[in-house]
């Protein structure tokens, strides 16, 4: 083995969910909205035109868009290439303590491999056998505590009493909020930003602004944090966010009857999907996001997961011993939740 084989940082990477070719596929296991983004967004190709430029660095029109929407100041807004580098970028910040960092057991499975990745020591909390996160778990001394609200994959949301009896608890570190899927039916923390001086909000155009594919994130903080942020930032790569990705970004924050119309359309679906799940001998926790985290009551979730597969239909299975029967399931559109369900009917019916 060469010397400079053991300078290597070596990490067990993030798994992302199978991006598939072809038009027949059902494809719901990476929670991706199934309706495109606003006609505004889609109407702005002439920003294309403009790639022989820098973007702005400071990516201000979004910046500002952002604040203006969230009625904070633009200073409170820092924006990365989806929520994932804004995650990244955060725990790269914020976590720089000997003691542990704290997040549940069952949870976004990529907060290990980041706090692998930055040597940040770190502590997965068990959640309770309902899936529910024991804020008292939390309340013990640490480096820093990554919470996602909604909860990822269960799709559990807490109150926002609940988040901030973390932050009060904890007033020596910071708590990251991962607010992915927030749109779909959870409280947001925003109201602790001005309150508390240790609060992060992580926000992401990728579910609720069905905007995966350009890849926006931002966070909402106090301007002390949002400095901090931006200093590693520019000291990494300034030009993170890409001239296109800023204008359809502000396009769609301008759209909100749009916005509010698809989430409603993603809701409603999720509701009925739920009603007829149900109904096949499926139970899931109640969901706020666009998922749900479904097992059924005799059928093992791997074997749906192959014969759906086999059918043309992607869904998504987590190998953790804990949730090793369950499926993740994203709502798509009407029709294809349709599919699943007579494709359900047939195979566990
Ligand atoms: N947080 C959670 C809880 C997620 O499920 C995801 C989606 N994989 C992300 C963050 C990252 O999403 P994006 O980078 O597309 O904003």
């Amino acid at each position: 083995m060469p010397a400079w084989e053991n300078n290597i940082r070596k990490v067990v990477p993030y798994v992302p969910g199978e991006q598939p070719k072809g038009d027949s596929i059902i494809k719901l296991n990476t929670n991706e909205n199934p309706y495109p983004p606003s006609p505004r967004v889609l109407a702005k190709s002439e920003e294309f035109e403009k790639l022989r430029l820098y973007p702005d660095p400071k990516a201000e029109v979004l910046v500002e868009a952002l604040a203006k929407y969230h009625h904070v100041d633009s200073n409170q807004v820092f924006v990365g290439v989806g929520s994932d580098d804004v995650l990244a970028m955060s725990f790269m910040t914020f976590f720089n303590s000997d003691k542990e960092i704290l997040f549940p057991d069952i949870t976004y499975s990529f907060y290990d491999v980041w706090a692998e990745l930055f040597n940040i020591p770190y502590k997965q909390i068990p959640v309770d056998k309902d899936f529910r996160i024991i804020k008292s778990d939390y309340f013990i001394p640490n480096g820093g505590i990554v919470i996602a609200n909604p909860n990822a994959p269960t799709g559990i949301a807490e109150p926002l009493s609940f988040i901030e009896d973390i932050v009060k608890n904890n007033p020596d570190s910071i708590v990251i909020v991962d607010e992915a899927y927030v749109d779909f039916g959870g409280e947001t923390s925003l109201p602790l930003v001005d309150k508390y001086d240790n609060v992060v909000v992580v926000r992401t155009f990728s579910k609720s602004r069905s905007m995966a594919g350009v890849r926006i994130g931002y966070a909402i903080s106090n301007s002390k944090l949002i400095k901090y942020l931006n200093d590693v930032k520019y000291s990494y790569n300034s030009y993170t966010m890409n001239m296109p990705s800023l204008a359809l970004g502000v396009e769609s924050i301008a759209d909100e009857e749009y916005f509010q119309a698809m989430i409603k359309k993603v809701v409603d679906t999720r509701e009925w999907f739920v009603k007829e799940i149900n109904k096949l001998g499926f139970t899931c926790p109640k969901s706020s996001t666009n998922f749900v985290f479904a097992t059924h009551k005799s059928v093992p979730a791997t074997d749906i997961f192959k014969a759906a597969r086999e059918n043309n239909i992607i869904l998504r299975h987590f190998s953790n011993e804990r949730i090793n029967n369950y499926l993740r399931i994203t709502i798509g559109t009407k029709e294809e939740m349709e599919k699943l369900v007579s494709f359900l009917k047939k195979y566990v019916g």
